[in-house]
């Protein structure tokens, strides 16, 4: 099998996982407990905090231990919805129409049970947020505005540092989801001038099932999770130590790494593309053309089944990945490629190819040798249904 859907998860790195090995077990300590078992687990655990904060560019206490991306950015929004609410009164979320789920449904949920008041604010054809649509939304009652990093599905970049400077104009917060970004892009909060950005360590070679949510000191929030006092009381529960350890090893790896890491997937990435929009008919790029993720290649092709182009890549050896669900057969877009403002035609024909540091020349020459063929074949046979 070649793997070409490294943004949906990575492979757990050797060295992350000798790192985290000696805490499953060894120093197996609850790092709440006073003795020195326990001290050992806590000390890991301050330090993993530490070399995650250096990663970040703030301070230790500004980050918070999670389950992942997914609870990073529901403490985010939930936490800092309630928090400001209950001071301020105000009632506004603000975010893009091609966020991930785990900002997009809560931000529903949010509405729908507690009854904050939700603004999606449009993207541009390349699912690129762009400052002035954030500019004429805020307004004196908005809480904060979530836009992420970069696009799991299309791998559009949005212009963080920009939409921060305007968010601060307003006087809101900021939150920026950077679950798929930090595995190329830097991340740091100063520079990007956040108040809140999220983290998930399996998108970057690390566990899954761990993440972390930066909070910019003095950021009003409430604990989405309560019971012991772990995390300065915003995130109860014992640690994960040996998953906190891996997190922390992934996102320094991916500091140092970056520059390499890049500079091996963009030239494959430039070649997919080119190869794609030159030798298949009716085919698109969705996302935006430069400012995209270096591993992120995603197309649409007109009048094709996007689920049933997966599964003959899959019976051909490949794993990849689409943007649309099917839902009881009956293939619907994502609300990503939806938002892009695709015709039908070919919103359903998407395609997302993303490659990781262990993917080779031969992988790729391989794959678009026989990606053409696919595509044909899945057009043929979707057009007779
Ligand atoms: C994967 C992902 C998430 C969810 O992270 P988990 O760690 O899987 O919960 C959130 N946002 C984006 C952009 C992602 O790519």
């Amino acid at each position: 099998m070649i793997y070409l859907d490294y943004a949906a998860t990575t492979p757990l790195d050797r060295r992350i996982f000798d790192a985290m090995l000696p805490y499953f077990s060894d120093s197996f300590g609850n790092p709440s407990s006073v003795h020195r078992l326990g001290q050992r687990a806590e000390a890991a655990v301050e330090n993993a905090r530490e070399t995650i904060a250096a990663c970040l560019n703030c301070q230790p206490e500004e980050i918070i231990f999670t389950s992942g991306g997914s609870e990073a950015d529901n403490l985010a929004l939930r936490g800092v919805g309630e928090a400001v609410r209950a001071q301020t009164g105000r009632q506004w979320i603000l975010t893009s129409r091609a966020e991930h789920p785990a900002v997009s449904k809560t931000a529903m949920q949010m509405h729908s049970l507690q009854g904050f008041l939700l603004e999606w604010l449009d993207v541009d054809e390349h699912g690129l947020l762009r400052p002035e649509t954030l500019d004429a939304a805020a307004c004196g009652q908005t809480i904060l505005a979530s836009v992420m990093l970069s696009n799991n599905e299309i791998g559009t970049i949005n212009p963080i540092r920009e939409l921060a400077a305007v968010a601060k104009q307003h006087g809101i917060l900021m939150h920026t989801d950077a679950v798929q970004a930090a595995a190329y892009l830097p991340v740091n909060v100063q520079e990007l001038g956040v108040d809140l950005l999220s983290l998930g360590a399996h998108k970057f070679y690390g566990p899954k099932g761990v993440g972390a949510l930066y909070i910019r000191k003095g950021t009003p929030i409430h604990s989405q999770l309560t019971g012991g006092g772990q995390e300065h009381n915003l995130r109860a529960g014992t640690s994960n130590v040996p998953y906190i350890i891996g997190l922390a090893e992934a996102l320094r790896l991916a500091g140092e790494e970056r520059e390499a890491r890049t500079n091996h997937v963009l030239p494959l990435r430039d070649h997919i593309i080119g190869r794609v929009l030159e030798g298949i008919l009716d085919s698109q790029l969705t996302g935006h053309p430069t400012l995209r993720m270096p591993n992120h290649a995603s197309f649409v092709f007109k009048d094709v089944d996007g689920n049933l182009l997966l599964q003959l890549l899959d019976a051909a050896g490949f794993a990849c990945s689409s943007g649309s669900a099917c839902k009881t057969g009956n293939p619907e877009p994502s609300e990503v490629i939806r938002a892009l403002g695709l015709p039908l035609a070919w919103a359903l024909g998407s395609l997302r190819v993303t490659l990781g540091k262990e993917t080779t020349t031969a992988e790729v020459e391989q794959f678009i040798s026989l990606l053409p063929g696919l595509v044909e074949k899945a057009r043929a046979l979707s057009n007779r249904g």
